[in-house]
């Protein structure tokens, strides 16, 4: 079958009511911006001048930061990066995160260094972990990566299925023409060990904005590949969760199949989540770079109300509901890893 590129919506006229402002209630923390892992649709080119830069800010800085955003409303915490189990401190940070009584604790990782890090990240109070994973295929797998290695990361994903987890999900960017018919094979892969498989769409963000006009596969059609074990429908999403909207087996187990659909759809309406980039930003959206600094206050000591008072500078500068997401120009300009996908 064959599926027409979308075609997106025009932007409303300024006119156009703005979508309900929300209070931030999840935030996204990307503890650093070094990775292991390059993958085609993420790394930012070293032709535009891009070095990593060494982590900026500290458990201290991390753990005030995210008290901050806590005392705010904030009631869910991601972290990520850039590879997060690169930060020295990560362990610590997620005691910190976790004695603030957050009622969510994740983490997305390439499980790189996850074999030796599964149990500690649970025993240090991680709630759920998603791990990203284009292939099962160990060629691909180094193709999409450029140069992961794909039997270290399986390896990672078994530890962490059996470290206990309260959910254990993938992560699977699906491309035109390179992993598209793995969707299949992941799913069983996935459901034999207890784990949701997510599919997303590419997106415009960072690298993304390269290639995802030529390598986008709709989720439409990731839906039409697997209609043979999934109910129909476009799928639900789970309340007080981030966009993924979720498809359930046909044979009435509770097995599921998320989506994510950054690029045909948009998920502006309504977004609650907040990021913080690893140099210290406060960023109210993905697709663009506005944000506000907290950094150098953190540095000099600042206190939780401090980070507060930002968070309010840097709420305001959300979208409104004429933003089309990941598909605005601005998308292309940000850096996926140091704010955190
Ligand atoms: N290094 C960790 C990892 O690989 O999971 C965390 C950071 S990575 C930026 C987080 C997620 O963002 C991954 O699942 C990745 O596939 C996704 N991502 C990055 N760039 C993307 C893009 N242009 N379109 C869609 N997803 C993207």
């Amino acid at each position: 079958m064959a599926f027409a590129l979308p075609v997106l919506p025009l932007r409303p006229p300024a006119t156009a009511p703005s979508v309900e402002r929300t209070s931030p209630r999840s935030v996204r923390i990307s503890v650093t911006d070094r990775c292991d892992m390059a993958c085609v649709y993420c790394r930012p080119s070293m032709l535009d001048g891009y070095l990593p830069a060494e982590d900026r800010l500290d458990v201290d800085a991390w753990a005030t930061l995210v008290e901050g955003l806590v005392q705010a409303g904030v009631r869910r915490v991601r972290i990520t990066g850039g590879e997060p189990l690169l930060f020295r401190g990560l362990l610590d940070v997620v005691r910190r995160v976790r004695a603030l009584g957050v009622d969510d604790l994740a983490l997305t990782t390439n499980a790189s260094r996850l074999d030796a890090l599964a149990r500690p990240l649970r025993d240090a109070g991680l709630q759920r972990i998603t791990v990203s994973l284009d292939s099962l295929d160990a060629e691909r797998f180094a193709r999409i990566t450029r140069g992961g290695d794909l039997d270290t990361v399986l390896r990672g994903v078994e530890a962490a299925v059996n470290a206990g987890f309260d959910e254990v999900k993938t992560n699977t960017v699906v491309l035109r023409g390179e992993n598209e018919h793995e969707l299949d094979a992941l799913v069983d892969w996935a459901w034999a060990r207890g784990i949701t498989p997510r599919f997303i769409e590419v997106m415009g963000v960072g690298e993304g904005g390269r290639i995802w006009r030529d390598r986008l596969v709709p989720a439409a059609e990731m839906r039409d590949r697997l209609a043979h074990r999934l109910v129909d429908g476009a799928g639900e999403r789970d309340p007080d969760r981030g966009p993924s909207k979720y498809l359930s087996a046909r044979d009435g187990s509770a097995r599921r199949v998320g989506f994510i659909t950054g690029s045909t759809d948009t998920y502006c309406a309504g977004c609650d989540r907040l990021r913080a980039t690893s140099d210290g930003v406060l960023r109210p959206c993905l697709s663009t770079n506005d944000g506000v600094s907290v950094a150098d206050e953190l540095r000099a000591g600042a206190d939780a109300a401090t980070v507060r008072a930002r968070l309010d500078e840097a709420w305001a500068l959300k979208p409104d509901g004429s933003w089309r997401g990941c598909t605005e120009e601005t998308a292309r300009r940000v850096n996926m890893r140091a704010t955190g996908g």
